[in-house]
């Protein structure tokens, strides 16, 4: 989801859906423990519930509908929402069918800490850890908050297989090249990193709570599958061969699980891993952009990873822009990968590198801009990836294709889409006088890219 402005923000209230309908009796003097669930939406193999349930007191499990979030929102069909919505119902059934129940909130975080430290006598609250800076901020402030009543806050990792400083060089310093941060992460991981974290029930036994409507929160549902999160075995053991083909069903599609926690990385690294290196080696460029945006945070608030780049002087026609985001551009790759994600909230990671690369270069507009688009539209938005993405394509970013490397869409078309499979999925008028020329010449584009890019990178 699009990221939450950092300042002049208060927050707002907070209440706990149903509760007028299941009237529950708890009384203050209950001892209890809280989880909160945030982008680790399951119960199997969850570290901070574990460790929560062997703590000594029962387990409260929280969520929030968090509106500093969802107001954010302009598409109030959101599938993201829908999304942590189906996932959120489905936790609800197995805690019921443990004699527990989710207790949803809507409003701020903050808002539903008050809340609970009014309903509960509270042991210690228990989470995963969250690295993106509005996360970050907002956990400070929960913990700081929960500190000034004596109350532990005890964050884990669970999203990751390494997180912040635990894969460095040697000398101490951060990795910013993919390929010597892949060997050592692969070197240092052993059985117990991908140890499972299993779940006893000691949840408080409660009765149901209802799951609040998706228009209870201001939203509205297509109701569209998802993909599965179940990895598809054979798929991965091919996937070195396919993932390079957009009209082939050659990736996972296990991005919005990864995103939301609806799956486990170590299950998923200790199922792939005998399987595809290739496939783990993406899981990998994973963590290595979470490593990026944790020891670089610059990165993750707009700016450039290489300070140079933001000397570049934009074009940032938002005619263009337009077009680039409508998949008007007239170059067909750049276009049904567009048109494809404005349908679907899913494009293809080829694709992604050469709309990317086409709106900064060939256009010469911000990769911001483009960074927003994608963070609006994709299901699997993910604000470490996206912006590593983004600025790998712009040259921006650490271990970026150099700025010279101008993708050319009609050769790479020639290698990932042959037979204009992809294509003609998604531009189907192509042959027609309707289809627009070319938004700019190839040669054209790259000269004027070239030029700009110097520019700023001989005065820095
Ligand atoms: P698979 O190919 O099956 O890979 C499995 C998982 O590995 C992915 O779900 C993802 O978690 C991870 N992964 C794969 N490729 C990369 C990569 N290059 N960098 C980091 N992680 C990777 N990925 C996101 O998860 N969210 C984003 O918002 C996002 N934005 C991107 C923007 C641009 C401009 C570019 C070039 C790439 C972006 N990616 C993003 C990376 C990649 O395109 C997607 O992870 C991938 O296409 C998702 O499809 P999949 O789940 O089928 O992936």
């Amino acid at each position: 989801m699009r990221r939450v402005p950092r300042r002049g923000r208060r927050p707002g209230g907070s209440h706990l859906i149903g509760h007028r309908r299941y009237p529950i009796c708890i009384t203050t003097s209950m001892t209890v423990s809280i989880f909160w669930f945030r982008r680790d939406l399951r119960l199997s193999d969850n570290t901070g519930l574990h460790h929560a349930l062997n703590s000594n007191n029962p387990v409260v499990p929280v969520f929030v509908f968090d509106t500093l979030i969802l107001h954010q929102l302009d598409n109030k069909t959101d599938r993201r929402v829908e999304f942590i919505h189906t996932a959120i119902t489905h936790l609800q059934q197995q805690l019921i069918a443990l004699g527990s129940t989710l207790e949803i909130y809507h409003g701020s975080p903050i808002a539903m800490f008050h809340q609970l430290l009014n309903k509960y006598t509270i042991a210690r609250v228990f989470t995963n850890n969250d690295y993106e800076p509005y996360a970050l901020e907002r956990d400070e402030a929960i913990a700081a908050l929960l500190h000034s009543k004596g109350i532990p806050f005890n964050s884990y990792k669970d999203q990751l297989i390494f997180e912040k400083n635990e894969i460095i060089k040697d000398d101490g310093r951060p990795y910013t090249v993919y390929t010597p941060y892949s060997k050592k992460w692969k070197a240092t991981l052993s059985d117990s990193h991908l140890q499972s974290y299993p779940i006893t029930n000691h949840f408080l036994r409660q009765h149901p709570l209802p799951i609040p409507s998706l228009k209870d929160i201001g939203f509205t549902g297509t109701g569209a599958p998802f993909p599965s999160s179940q990895p598809d075995k054979e798929l991965i053991k091919n996937y070195d061969k396919t993932r390079d083909f957009p009209a082939m069903a050659g990736t996972s599609r296990l991005g919005v699980h990864l995103r939301f926690g609806t799956i486990s990385i170590r299950e998923l690294v200790r199922e792939t891993l005998p399987l595809n290196t290739t496939f783990v080696n993406e899981l990998i460029w994973r963590e290595f952009y979470f490593m990026i945006l944790w020891q670089f945070p610059h990165v993750g608030k707009g700016k450039a990873f290489k300070p140079e780049y933001d000397l570049i002087q934009w074009r940032n026609n938002e005619e263009e822009f337009e077009r680039w985001c409508q998949g008007e551009t007239g170059y067909p790759i750049v276009d049904a990968g567009m048109r494809e994600m404005n349908a679907t909230g899913f494009m293809h990671n080829r694709v992604r590198m050469m709309t990317a690369s086409f709106l900064t270069k060939h256009l010469l507009i911000d990769w911001r801009w483009g960074e927003a688009y994608f963070a609006s539209k994709l299901l699997d938005y993910e604000l470490a990836n996206n912006n590593g993405g983004w600025q790998w394509a712009a040259g921006s970013g650490c271990d970026a294709a150099p700025y010279f490397r101008i993708f050319n869409p009609t050769l790479q078309t020639k290698r990932f889409d042959p037979q204009l499979e992809y294509i003609k999925k998604w531009v189907p008028e192509l042959n027609e006088l309707s289809y627009p020329q070319p938004i700019v010449p190839h040669e054209q584009a790259r000269e004027r890219c070239l030029k700009a890019y110097k520019k700023a990178l001989d005065r820095s």
